[in-house]
């Protein structure tokens, strides 16, 4: 079930408190209505019941889909890598090879979700993602695309597509690019991150992660070695 709080907030508008629902952990198998709720926002937002004014909720979010044998933690603005929740730990420590990740914000917490519910590794996607966005850099003649989302997969028609927000404007830009990458970047995954594929607790996969990955991943080419010498 899910763990619900209720918590009053003062309108930063009118000053009138209304009370407001905190969903602290979600069960998408379980509750699939919470699955949709959470995912278009409905459930973060919070509205002034005296004079209507509307604001986003940012709280820590425990949300798992045993279904897809994935847990994602949004807490907005998290800055480290691993997360050791002992008691969390203990919680679920019967169920073993849950992918649990950190989110530090909205649109990454969705990502992984799309990319976990669509059978995909996301360390391969950030890595796929990485590579792509330096190909959207140089037509926009920049140094980096930093921020991009997977938005699409087309299994079929072997696809996958990311939209990246590009330069100062943020303006949205879809990139598509062949499974093939996708391909090669879980094989780069199966041989250098087989460390991280087995720490406990939640990790934050994203972009500098990818970078690092990469960076050893192109040193080893160079020198010729195999992965069991790294
Ligand atoms: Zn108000």
């Amino acid at each position: 079930m899910a763990n619900v709080v209720v918590k009053k907030i003062a309108c930063p508008k009118c000053s009138e408190t209304t009370d407001a629902k905190l969903f602290m952990s979600i069960n998408a198998t379980n509750e699939p209505t919470l699955r949709g709720d959470v995912l278009d926002e409905k459930l973060l937002k919070w509205r002034c019941s005296a004079c209507g004014y509307e604001a986003r909720l940012t709280y820590p979010l425990l949300y798992n889909d045993m279904k897809n044998r994935f847990m994602v933690y949004l807490i907005p603005e998290a800055d480290r890598f691993q997360l050791e929740d002992v008691e969390l730990e203990q919680k679920y420590e019967k169920l073993k090879g849950i992918r649990k990740r950190l989110a530090p914000d909205f649109n990454v917490f969705k990502e992984k979700v799309f990319i976990f519910e669509s059978g995909l590794d996301d360390m391969a996607v950030e890595i796929t993602k990485l590579v792509i966005s330096e190909i959207v850099a140089k037509k926009y003649g920049l140094k980096h695309v930093e921020e991009g989302y997977l938005s699409m997969y087309d299994r079929e028609q072997n696809t996958m597509g990311f939209t990246f927000f590009v330069g100062k404007e943020r303006e949205p830009y879809v990139q598509s690019a062949r499974l093939e990458i996708y391909g090669k970047s879980v094989g780069i995954v199966s041989e250098l991150a087989i460390k991280d594929k087995k720490i406990s607790g939640f990790i934050k996969i994203d972009r500098e992660w990818a970078e690092n990955v990469l960076y050893r991943y192109k040193r080893m080419k160079q020198l010729g070695k195999s992965a069991d010498e790294e």
